[in-house]
């Protein structure tokens, strides 16, 4: 038997370690569709309890919307439910090709490929560009997804320390001799809520003579007035060298990515990207419902507006209820606890008042920066967020947290 009870012993204790460690990740059955309310079933198995939704990528509140529900039927009716096969040999349906086109139109750049997902668009991104004579410069908070794809190049790899332009100057000075230099960031940091310095970053590439890499999954569809992305808020349209960006965030939730970019990239992730050439195209059903989802945000600015003002409205009332948050515009607010153990303990009350926000700790941030990461929805109404509100402040007294310094609060509760 090649199962051995060894083998299952080494497993086993490894499970028992990530147990140990506090991190143990279960999963928690949503038992309806994706909106502001969700019934939840916590943990798997218990009774489901209705709760307001606060964790969701969901930013535009497209995941349910009944024209792209309408819009992935016609998907299906007209084009099947699957293509059986990887983009190039029979699963470019003409579809595919105009959602391309809508998403290149809607980026503001020259050309796009469509990926699976972001993850693996950034997994195939950089290998079908870059080779030794390269190097990428990546900001030190980059998605994993970017960690990843970078090491599947066989360019150098260099960071700079997050968001610190003078470090990354230095970076460039000393690759200046490099056939090839790409600065690689996020557009707007999921962790901490923050954008990128993209105004700051097309400067620096243009004064070393460097391409611009943004992976825009947490802004695209509603940072920038238009909803086009952080390019648009730092008045950089036209100038990032490959974005890449998911459909499976505010763009309808379901799935999907792609590079968008200068159209000789495109090409090359055309002929060389191994997860397009090796990985099952994007159905039908998703094709249809981007496209109505790109309609959708293309034809009026009111739910990124909405959106906005849900953010104004939950950051000033999180700080006037006395709560900690990182200080920012986009609609993820972290309130900071820095403690795991109270992360944790503060999630489950949260959800006993029926909202639903998961607090992250080490290793998913750095040690002592414990948090509850909410995300606000263009599907959230004031009554949701007063009740959300209502419940931290609830929440936040029983810790006795409010109106606390941070070293307050690290002093009661430990880092
Ligand atoms: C979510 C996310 C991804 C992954 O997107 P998928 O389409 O779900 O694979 C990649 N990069 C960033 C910055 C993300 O936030």
């Amino acid at each position: 038997m090649s199962y051995s009870e060894d083998v299952r012993n080494i497993f086993t204790a490894e499970l028992d370690n990530i147990r140990e460690t506090g991190i143990f990740k279960e999963e928690r059955a949503i038992c309806a569709p994706q909106d502001s309310e969700i019934e939840v079933e916590f943990p798997i198995g218990s009774e489901q309890k209705r709760v307001i939704n606060m964790c969701a990528n969901n930013y535009l509140g497209l995941s349910s919307h009944p024209d792209v529900i309408k819009a992935a039927h016609k998907g299906l009716d007209h084009r099947g439910y699957g293509m059986s096969s990887v983009r190039f040999i029979c699963g470019t349906q003409d579809i595919h090709k105009t959602l391309e086109e809508k998403l290149t139109e809607f980026l503001g750049t020259e050309d796009t490929i469509l990926f699976p997902s972001c993850m693996d668009a950034n997994a195939g991104v950089f290998e079908a560009l870059l080779s030794e004579e390269d190097v990428m410069i990546a900001d030190r908070l980059v998605h994993a997804s970017i960690v990843d794809g970078m090491r599947l190049c066989s360019a150098q790899r260099d960071t700079y320390k997050h968001s610190d332009m003078g470090h990354l100057e230095k970076k460039l000075e000393l690759h200046k001799d490099k056939r090839l230099r790409v600065i690689i960031t996020d557009g707007s940091f999921s962790m901490d809520g923050d954008l990128a310095k993209l105004d700051k970053i097309v400067e620096l590439a243009e004064k070393y003579n460097s391409m611009v890499f943004l992976d825009d999954s947490h802004a695209s569809g509603f940072i920038g007035k238009t909803g086009r992305g952080t390019h648009e808020h730092f008045n950089v349209l036209g100038k990032i060298d490959i974005i890449t960006t998911t459909l499976g965030k505010a763009l309808g939730g379901a799935s999907g990515g792609c590079v968008s970019g200068r159209k000789e990239i495109v090409e090359m992730c055309r002929q060389k990207a191994r997860p397009y050439l090796f990985s099952n195209t994007v159905a039908p059903v998703i094709v249809e419902g981007a496209l109505e989802v790109l309609n959708l945000v293309s034809k009026t600015t009111e739910r990124r507006d909405k959106l906005e003002k849900n953010t104004e409205f939950w950051r000033k009332g999180l700080t006037e209820a006395g709560l900690i948050i990182k200080e920012g515009e986009t609609p993820i607010v972290p309130v900071m606890l820095f403690n795991a153990k109270l992360s944790q303990d503060f999630a489950k009350d949260l959800y006993t008042e029926g909202i639903y926000a998961i607090g992250f700790f080490f290793p998913v941030v750095p040690k002592g920066q414990a948090r509850i990461r909410t995300q606000l929805s263009a599907a959230h109404e004031m009554h949701h967020l007063e009740k959300a509100l209502d419940a931290f402040t609830k929440v936040g007294k029983k810790y006795d947290i409010l109106n606390r310094t941070k070293q307050e609060i690290i002093d009661k509760y430990g880092m």
